[in-house]
């Protein structure tokens, strides 16, 4: 006899990463559900996001690659789940120009292969697919709304948008509940650290601790400083996901804290916040972030915290990203619960504590 479990069952992608992870830790919390969390095969496993849900009892890792139909297939028809949630990616989109095709595959042909699993195998299932703020690419306006023209300037943007045009399809086809929210950007303590809030707040850490020791250190390297993003933490956005998973009808919905800042005022702020003070000096690819001096030791003259590498400046560049989530605070009461101030000091304070 079949064991049929009472406890409905979520199909997670993209597990170990920021989204997919905090997506589970949510839905243990706040659910019964059963949680089935899909890695990808690696030589070597990147559970750190995950290693504290190994031994609940309610959450499983399943094997599965966006990249591999059948595995996608099978995994949708023996679980038989019933939400299905996308959050694996190639969601880098620096390194975008580097594997088009790759980056394509996963990010836009990965969406196809679990819609088609859903539509044979679990047609009531409810989609989310990850969609995100460089689908709007070169903005007409700010800020951008639900209504924004898609204008990718990004493979990875190009790929998100392509994914959005499927899930539609795919929705008013065959009738499923299948969405793809358009979120801005959002991080944690858990970001990757390509990402520039990580690679910022580590970079910090470490120069950081050379000051406390009066060592030499090598300057922060990063390419275009002057890009406005609208930056939340990523708790906030699976939240908002999930209510959006659980609304009557399938509607979509932009996610963003409603502001806009400089990377370099990330930058600022995420030195004062290590204690650490600094002057900006001259412009564009000679710009530089000096040390104020403040003390006595002969390595505070003229130590450069930051500086321009123009290796790290995209072939297009997205100037600035700025969010208009109003629908989504009025017709889903959602709201992000943590500050722009308190983001970068949550991520400051994990990386000075544990790097
Ligand atoms: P994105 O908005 O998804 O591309 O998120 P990122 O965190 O990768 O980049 C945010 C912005 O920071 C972009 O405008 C980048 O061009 C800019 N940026 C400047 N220097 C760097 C860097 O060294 N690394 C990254 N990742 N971005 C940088």
């Amino acid at each position: 006899m079949m064991i049929m479990s009472m406890h409905k069952k979520v199909i997670i992608t993209g597990v170990t990463g920021q989204d997919g992870s905090y997506m589970a830790d949510l839905l243990l919390e706040e659910t019964t559900y059963e949680i089935y969390g899909m890695v990808r095969r690696t030589s070597t496993k990147n559970y750190k996001n995950i290693e504290h849900l190994l031994n609940n009892p309610r959450f499983k890792t399943v094997t599965g690659d966006l990249s591999d139909s059948q595995s996608i297939d099978n995994l949708v028809r023996e679980i038989k789940p019933d939400y299905f949630i996308n959050l694996a990616a190639q969601s880098f989109v620096g390194s975008s120009w580097q594997i088009p095709e790759q980056t394509f595959d996963i990010d836009a042909i990965g969406v196809i292969r679990c819609l088609e699993a859903i539509r044979k195998h679990v047609p009531n299932c409810r989609f989310y697919n990850a969609g995100s703020s460089e689908e709007l690419g070169n903005v007409d306006y700010s800020p951008q709304d639900e209504k924004h023209p898609l204008k990718p300037r990004s493979p990875y943007g190009a790929a998100k948008a392509a994914a959005r045009h499927i899930v539609k399809v795919y929705r008013e086809s065959y009738n499923l509940y299948a969405i793809q929210g358009l979120l801005y950007n959002h991080e944690s303590e858990r970001r990757g650290e390509e990402f520039v809030t990580r690679k910022i707040t580590k970079n910090v850490s470490r120069i950081k601790k050379a000051i406390d020791k009066n060592e030499k250190f090598e300057p922060l390297e990063l390419g275009n400083i002057d890009t406005k993003r609208d930056w939340s933490h990523a708790k906030d956005f699976v939240r908002g996901i999930w209510i959006m998973l659980n609304q009557e009808e399938p509607k979509e919905y932009l996610l963003s804290s409603n502001e806009t800042h400089t990377v370099k005022e990330f930058i600022e702020k995420s030195f004062k916040l290590a204690g650490i003070y600094g002057t900006w000096k001259n412009n564009g690819v000679d710009e530089k972030y000096i040390l104020n001096k403040t003390s006595n030791s002969i390595y505070y003259d003229d130590q450069i915290l930051v500086q321009i590498n123009p290796i790290f400046y995209r072939p297009a560049e997205v100037d600035l990203l700025f969010g208009n989530s109003q629908q989504a605070r009025t017709k889903l009461n959602w709201e992000p619960q943590i500050s722009f101030d308190h983001l970068v000091e949550l991520m400051v304070d994990n990386d000075l504590k544990n790097s």
